[in-house]
């Protein structure tokens, strides 16, 4: 084998093993859920997308929560963050209700 390439899978080695030298940026995934249903998870730029009803009322799933936790180690900062997401539909929430008072 070329003693370049050698030096490149060795690299490769050691770079799979020092996880914080990788950010995932993009990323698209199917997620198959109970009932076999699949949804579809992206993510861009730190920000989260799937395609169930309860990721559009909650901004957060199981389907996204389980590709977070399978991938921490290569994630953002801004990625890892499920549940600020959480506490920003709380805060819609709370304007919501404010809103319906007035
Ligand atoms: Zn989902």
């Amino acid at each position: 084998m070329h003693s370049d390439l050698i030096g490149k899978i060795e690299k490769a080695r050691r770079y799979a093993q020092e996880p914080e030298r990788l950010e995932i940026n993009e990323l698209k995934m199917s997620v198959r859920g109970d009932n076999d249903t699949t949804h579809n998870v992206t993510l861009n730029d730190g920000h989260w997308d799937c395609t169930c009803s309860f990721f559009h009322t909650w901004g957060t799933c199981a389907h996204v929560m389980a590709v977070q936790r399978l991938l921490t180690p290569v994630l953002t900062p801004k990625a890892r963050e499920a549940d600020l997401a959480i506490d920003y539909q709380r805060e819609l929430y709370k304007e919501e209700e404010a809103a319906s008072l007035v």
